[in-house]
């Protein structure tokens, strides 16, 4: 029994490279919006479950500066997924105290 000699893979597995995490925190930068294309400052955290994917304690969050909270809300509103919309101040505060 002849094996046909696999070639040696060809380098590293074609990743395209992707530096740092695609949406990771970023503790020194100020939070930008979530909203396609935007690079505005976030100011409100819309906090989100989809009950198909997460347990009901879940919480994803999106940011979204004052120009894309509605747009944003009303889409999450849309699917029922909207959960809280609440300012970042007083989101970073309660994570804060409440961990
Ligand atoms: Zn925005």
């Amino acid at each position: 029994m002849n094996f046909p000699g696999s070639p040696s893979f060809p380098g590293s597995p074609g990743f395209p490279g992707a530096p740092g995490s695609p949406e990771g925190p970023a503790d020194d930068a100020a939070p930008i919006c979530s909203a396609k294309g935007c690079r505005a400052p976030a100011v409100w955290v819309l906090a989100w479950n989809n009950p198909k994917l997460h347990t009901p304690e879940r919480r994803k969050t999106w940011l979204a500066c004052d120009e894309h909270r509605e747009h944003l809300s009303s889409f999450l509103g849309m699917r029922g997924f909207l959960k809280d919309v609440v300012e970042l101040t007083e989101w970073e505060r309660n994570s804060a105290t409440d961990r």
